[in-house]
């Protein structure tokens, strides 16, 4: 039986298949900043560790934030045991907003110095990148010496044989990089960040390296089916506008890439379902004796055919996004994704003998109202009088960089808790209770993810301090107001005369920021 959190690196080690071990003179750290089951999920992580290894002369070595109740010690790499803060360079691959105290955490166990402007030549390299970049690094910027922004994998070598050729030495490095396309150089570019890079078609598809048992996604191999998307919904970093929309992976390329011993196979992409030939690939997968799962299923793309591929996959929960609480709220964000679309999924979900239809929906979007939530419990009857299993993944609304509704403010802790609250009235009314499950991301933390996502370098400042200080919601409020973070952006609204008097207030230290 496996561990339920296993810390001993032998044994993660022992479990893996695929682990790249090579003699090299120059060897990188590669860490994520948050635990080994979510580092070993990330197929953006997987990918640097690949392209790294294929450099000659250079190896990476992964480490990761330990589980949460872990007993500190010292923090080494997996594949040699060697302190992490013995490398010339540590790589980090930050996913979202909340890993950024990761990577502070992570920095203090290797016993670096968190700020890149108390390091020195002495000190290893701090370098960032992974999907974070696509919409705002900035907060980074305090704890980085160079960010790789955007798609990192061609970038990474090119970072790694600059670095190599001076030696490791920070000024000369920023010297070699400033100007390149993709480098954000804190020190040197401030509050302005570089636009998005994009890796040349050729690298495409990542792929999974290593398969281990220990992780959300036991043991499946992950290979690229698309990157970007076509279509525009305004609230998301991967919409068409960035990097050229959506690159397909053709799909003999796919299917020839699965290695011999994977018996599951996930394709990822930001718009799987938006391939031409997703259902052959399914087929293909499916028909080879394996388990398929696929990371975005959109609902107006689903088929009788794929549905019924997926159940032989070992389908049991089928997962498609609304986001629009209403039909008209899916309007407003662009989405074009319909009622009808949803219902059409249940009844497929229902044919094939599928456990639960989840749903993922936002509150707290622009224009929303108690009406659009009222809509989303009408659909709900009809969804239930479908399927027996219908479970919501409802998130708050957070306004991105890099997206058309950057700088929208967020909606307020108390109303996007007020608006789930009346969405769960409104299913026990309707005697949906036992049968529509409402599971929802805290608010709190979905505003603290939201001053990041808004705000500017000295936001980074403020996740430190939170940090030390226990990383509790009130530390962060805290830190926010110590460090006047306050977001910015092209729709920031402009506080009400009330308001700044709250914010006031709140500098001084005699209330909290936290809208709503
Ligand atoms: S939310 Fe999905 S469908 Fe919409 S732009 Fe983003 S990736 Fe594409």
């Amino acid at each position: 039986m496996l561990k339920a959190q296993p810390l001993d690196r032998r044994d993660l080690l022992a479990a893996e298949r695929g682990t790249l071990y090579k003699e090299a003179e120059t060897r990188i750290a590669l860490v994520y900043p948050s635990p080994y089951r979510a580092a070993m999920s990330s197929l953006g992580y997987q990918q640097i560790y690949r392209a790294l290894h294929a450099m000659p002369g250079v190896a990476a070595d992964r480490a990761m934030l330990p589980d949460p109740g872990a007993p500190r010690g010292r923090f080494d790499t997996l594949e040699t045991g060697q302190p992490v803060g013995s490398y010339p360079m540590l790589a980090y691959s930050v996913a979202y907003e909340l890993e950024i105290a990761g990577m502070a955490d992570t920095l203090e166990r290797a016993s670096i110095p968190v700020l890149a402007a108390e390091r020195t030549n002495q000190h290893p390299l701090v370098i960032a990148g992974g999907p974070l970049t696509f919409s705002n690094p900035a907060p980074l910027g305090p704890l980085c010496d160079v960010i790789v922004v955007g798609e990192g994998e061609q970038l990474i070598v090119e970072l790694v044989q600059l670095a190599i050729e001076c030696s490791f030495n920070r000024d000369r490095l920023w010297a070699l990089l400033s100007g390149r396309r993709g480098y954000y150089l804190p020190h040197l570019h401030g509050e302005t960040v570089p636009p998005v890079a994009a890796a040349d078609d050729a690298l495409l598809p990542a792929r999974s390296q290593i398969l281990t048992p220990h992780t959300e996604l036991a043991d499946m191999f992950m290979t690229e089916a698309a990157r970007g998307c076509s279509r525009g919904c305004t609230y998301c970093v991967m919409r068409r506008s960035t990097n050229g929309g959506m690159r397909i992976v053709p799909r003999e390329v796919i299917i020839g890439g699965i290695p011999a011993h994977a018996r599951k196979v996930g394709l990822v992409g930001a718009a799987v379902t938006d391939h031409p030939d997703i259902a052959a690939i399914v087929r293909d997968v499916v028909d080879g004796g394996r388990q398929v799962g696929i990371s975005s299923l959109r609902a107006d793309k689903l088929t009788d055919e794929l549905v019924g591929l997926l159940a032989r996959g070992g389908y049991r929960t089928l997962t498609v996004a609304g986001d629009g609480a209403s039909e008209r709220m899916r309007r407003v964000v662009e989405r074009s994704t319909r009622a009808s679309d949803l219902i059409q999924s249940a009844k497929y979900a229902a044919a094939h003998h599928l456990k639960t239809l989840k749903v993922y929906m936002m509150l707290g979007v622009p224009e929303e109202t108690d009406a659009d939530v009222d809509e989303l419990v009408l659909l709900s009857k009809e969804l239930a009088a479908i399927h027996p299993r219908v479970a919501y993944g409802l998130a708050p609304f957070v306004a991105k960089r890099n997206t058309p509704l950057d700088g929208s403010p967020f909606a307020g802790i108390a109303l996007v808790d007020a608006r789930l609250d009346r969405l769960r009235r409104g299913l026990a009314a309707a005697k949906l209770g036992g049968k529509v499950e409402v599971r929802a991301t805290s608010a709190r933390w979905a505003w603290v993810e939201y001053m990041l996502a808004q705000g500017e370098s000295r936001a980074g400042l403020a996740v430190l301090d939170a940090h030390r200080a226990g990383g509790s919601f009130a530390a962060y409020r805290k830190a926010f107001a110590a460090h006047d973070v306050t977001p910015t952006g092209p729709r920031a609204r402009v506080p009400s005369s009330a308001e700044l008097v709250k914010l006031k207030r709140a500098r001084i230290g005699l209330a909290g920021v936290a809208p709503g």
